[in-house]
């Protein structure tokens, strides 16, 4: 079973996907917790780059980046632990890049898709959840200490309202593969609901 977490900086990914790791361990699953970009020892090369050089970046230079992490990562860390029968649990994958490739760096959706699924050999997850979160309860949960407002905010918070409608689409384009869940609830509330959607999954 392949799980993949989604969602804005600040939705809690790594959060739910800690404690989702800890309940399959707990029903007796090994679990490979992975994440992109840097999931893989090339891949944490190039997370270097990406972060490192955010903003400065030719945008298709950046998706590319993000799709040679990805590729590598498949290859060589998702796919061996789902033939090992392992349940990979991974914060981000292919939705982000759509979501920040595309929508946030204004490059075409479908294209951005096209290149991952040609990264990984068309290789999508069993299901994906959606950590929906508005941008000011990211922002707030990301830096409570910020009172300024600028024009550099103002552009910030225009990206990740884009990037946000992005996922928002996608999980509407794919509700099989999707769980959206509210961000802002209790963290143990959403966890249950993640729960929940895993478990039927588990059966299936
Ligand atoms: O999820 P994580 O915090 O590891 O992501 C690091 C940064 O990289 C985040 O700020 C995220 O916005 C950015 N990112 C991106 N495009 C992706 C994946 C992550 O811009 N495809």
């Amino acid at each position: 079973l392949w799980i993949t977490l989604e969602g804005g900086d600040g939705s809690g990914k790594s959060t739910q996907a800690a404690l989702l790791e800890t309940w399959l361990a707990g029903r007796g699953r090994t679990v490979l917790r992975t994440r992109e970009p840097g999931g893989s020892d090339v891949g944490v090369a190039i997370r270097e780059i990406v972060l490192h050089h955010r903003g400065d970046i030719d945008p298709r230079a950046e998706a590319l980046l993000y799709a040679a992490d990805r590729a590598h990562h498949v290859a060589t860390v998702v796919k061996p632990a789902l033939a090992r029968g392992e349940v990979v649990v991974q914060d981000r994958y292919l939705d982000s890049s759509v979501a920040y490739q595309g929508a946030g760096r204004v490059l075409d959706g479908t294209e951005i898709r096209n290149l991952s699924l040609w990264a990984t050999g068309s290789a999508l997850p069993d299901l994906t959840i959606l950590l929906d979160l508005d941008e000011g309860a990211a922002r707030g949960r990301l830096d409570t200490s910020r009172t300024r407002y600028d024009r550099l905010e103002a552009e910030k918070a225009d990206f990740h309202a884009r990037v946000r409608s992005a996922f928002l689409g996608l999980a509407r384009a794919e509700p099989d593969r999707f769980l959206v869940v509210d961000a802002s609830g209790e963290i143990d509330a959403i966890a249950e609901a993640i729960r929940a959607r895993v478990e039927t999954a588990l059966d299936a």
